[in-house]
């Protein structure tokens, strides 16, 4: 109750939550409840959670930010949602996204643009605008976000939250609505790394309906937080410390490799060459990925169909005309280009060799340093409209997350500074593949 009357109270200035059902939350809130009167609590029972409208949850509407998914209930639920599920969270409701997880400002939403709440003309960033934006408006104490292209990690450190990616294939795809299947992972947005590692350690784990879900042993996220920091070696890689950054980005850093310092960290230059290359090969393999997995929506089986059609062919092409927005038809463009006849070899290939060019360098890095320290954007989040006129502004936007999202490693963003007008600005801590705890160990001892 106390976190729904403060949605009811703010949440119409932000546009953080898209769907809320009171009548749904509270039952979840009693039936917690009486788990906690019954003494078989997890330490997670009763804690309430929003949820980005990717993940399909039964019952609920699940549309991805997109007219295409408006009318569609999903009728079952996402693997890591009900993992939280059954360890008692109650679901708050359901938050903004750039329509189906494309772009990077929140714009691209059928419900329109979540705002930052440090200051509601500035985006909270994106994809996943809303998680960030309830978190750190208090409207949810954690939220889960998917992180395709650095969807988690860029609007955390646009709201000042903390927020995690986690190796490719720790935690289950099924029933989180596929972008670029080879990218895709969910995550926890929570306001420390400790809140982080906890719901990690619900989400995570194998699911024998993802077939890229990694079979590995349980392991506990918690278990290196308190490790001591002495003699860490940090790498900072010179292709991410450049003009570009605003000052304000630039003393963020600063602050943090200061705090790091002073704990016993010890700093060395890293180099990743193909980082200006990660763009290109993003958008290549993404918008490839995109468009064939967006060819599902056609308005035969759910989903938006058009009422004027004279034929089948009609039917599909005005269905997907009026149910897709222009960025979301952007990609599919992109991607059925760089897929067809003739441009395959050009395009789609060479983008996939510069992808493992991409994962090369970092594995060099990791010869040489245990984590590596970066900005997770050029400047603090910029103003609503400032990036949406511009597609290829906005795909440069992504330059410090998305080597990571090719490569399949694990980062996180936490909080480490304000700019000169109060926006939030976060940090990025990469780690090399499985070591989660290993970051989350660091960030825990920066807050
Ligand atoms: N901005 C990137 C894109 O539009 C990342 C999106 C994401 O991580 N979901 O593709």
């Amino acid at each position: 109750n106390e976190y729904l009357n403060a949605i009811d109270a703010q949440n119409a200035a932000i546009n953080a939550y898209i769907t809320l059902d009171k009548d749904k939350t509270l039952a979840e809130a009693a039936a917690a409840d009486a788990r906690l009167a019954q003494g078989n609590a997890h330490p997670l029972t009763g804690l309430p959670i929003a949820f980005k409208d990717i993940f399909c949850q039964t019952g609920w509407r699940t549309a991805c930010a997109s007219k295409m998914l408006d009318n569609f209930i999903a009728p079952y639920t996402a693997t890591v949602v009900q993992n939280v599920l059954n360890d008692g969270m109650v679901t708050l409701g359901r938050v903004n996204m750039d329509e189906f997880a494309m772009g990077s400002t929140n714009e691209s939403s059928f419900y329109g643009a979540t705002h930052n709440p440090f200051n509601v003309q500035h985006v909270a960033g994106g994809s996943s605008g809303g998680s960030a934006a309830a978190v750190a408006a208090r409207l949810a104490p954690a939220a889960f976000g998917s992180d395709t292209g650095g969807s988690i990690r860029q609007p955390a450190s646009h709201c000042g939250i903390t927020g995690l990616k986690p190796t490719y294939g720790v935690v289950s795809r099924f029933g989180m609505i596929a972008y670029a299947s080879s990218f895709d992972q969910a995550g926890p947005m929570a306001q420390t790394a400790e809140d982080c590692a906890i719901l990690l350690n619900s989400m995570a784990g194998f699911d024998e309906r993802d077939s890229t879900s990694l079979e590995r042993e349980k392991e506990d996220y918690t278990r290196d937080l308190n490790q001591s920091l002495k003699g860490l070696k940090i790498g900072l890689p010179k292709e991410y410390f450049t003009p570009n950054n605003s000052a304000d980005v630039q003393a963020a850093l600063n602050n943090a490799i200061e705090l790091l310092k002073q704990q016993g960290a010890e700093f060395l230059d890293i180099s990743l060459p193909q980082t200006e290359l990660s763009i290109p090969a993003y958008y290549v393999l993404a918008s490839a990925e995109a468009s064939t997995n967006l060819s599902r929506y056609d308005g035969v089986r759910y989903g938006h169909r058009a009422s004027q059609f004279k034929d089948l062919e009609e039917m599909y092409g005005n269905s997907r005309a009026e149910g897709f927005g222009s960025e979301v038809k952007r990609r599919i463009m992109i991607g059925t280009y760089v897929l067809s006849h003739g441009y395959y070899d050009a395009y789609y290939l060479k983008a996939q060799k510069l992808r493992r060019l991409v994962a090369n360098d970092f594995q060099a890095a990791f010869e040489k340093c245990d984590v590596i320290l970066a900005p997770n954007a050029p400047t603090a989040a910029p103003k609503l409209g400032e990036l949406n006129s511009d597609p290829v502004q906005a795909y440069l936007s992504d330059i410090y997350t998305i080597a990571v999202n090719l490569a399949g490693l694990p980062a996180l963003s936490l909080p480490a500074g304000f700019s000169a007008t109060g926006l939030p600005i976060g940090v990025q801590l990469i780690g090399n593949y499985f070591r989660e705890s290993q970051i989350l160990g660091v960030a825990h001892q920066m807050q």
